[in-house]
């Protein structure tokens, strides 16, 4: 009796260079290719959390303007 994996290595696209990443058990830094493309993206990821919006949402422009054309 063997039992089905619902894990298959597979070769994915690397989030953080494109490039070729293992999908697999043997990569602990997947779905990245390597610890540092692991790494970079979580920086990216933090420096988005941390920054601060300076501007609002720009609102909709008023559709009574686009009449006055
Ligand atoms: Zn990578």
């Amino acid at each position: 009796m063997s039992t089905p994996t619902d894990f298959e290595p597979a070769t994915v696209i690397c989030p953080c260079c494109g490039g070729p990443s293992l999908y697999a058990p043997s990569n602990r830094y997947r779905p990245f290719c390597s610890e540092r493309c692991k790494q970079i993206d979580l920086g990216a990821w933090a420096a988005e959390e941390f920054r601060v919006p300076t501007s609002p949402p720009l609102e909709p422009a008023n559709p009574e303007d686009d009449w006055k054309h």
